[in-house]
């Protein structure tokens, strides 16, 4: 699969090779991370195949090559769940999540 992302969104300077980074792979998804020597801005970029069509989600961040790598390999979360778990770290003051998952239209 290829990067779709050609030119970075901020300074549209064209990406060379040593910018991207393929830095996670499961089944038909990529992820790829950008980084942009002329602004120093990064990106973080989706892409997906299915049915033989490609298409790509991407965003700029302000993560490193290393965190985004790192936050790659990390499980995924549900907030629905944490916010329920007895094991929650936000146990008692969970104002932030429920502000999150109302963003979201989660909660009615
Ligand atoms: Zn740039």
């Amino acid at each position: 699969m290829k990067v779709m992302l050609s030119y970075c969104p901020l300074c549209h300077r064209k990406y060379q090779t040593e910018d991207i980074y393929l830095i996670g792979k499961r089944e038909n998804v990529e992820l790829f991370y950008l980084s942009c020597a002329n602004c120093g801005k990064a990106n973080l970029s989706y892409s997906v195949n299915l049915y033989d069509s490609v298409t790509s989600i991407s965003l700029t961040t302000d993560l490193s090559y290393q965190d985004a790598t790192r936050l790659e390999k990390l499980d995924p979360i549900n907030l629905v769940t944490e916010l329920n778990s007895e094991n929650a770290s936000f146990k008692g003051n969970n104002s932030l999540y429920k502000e999150v998952l109302d963003n979201f239209g989660k909660l009615t």
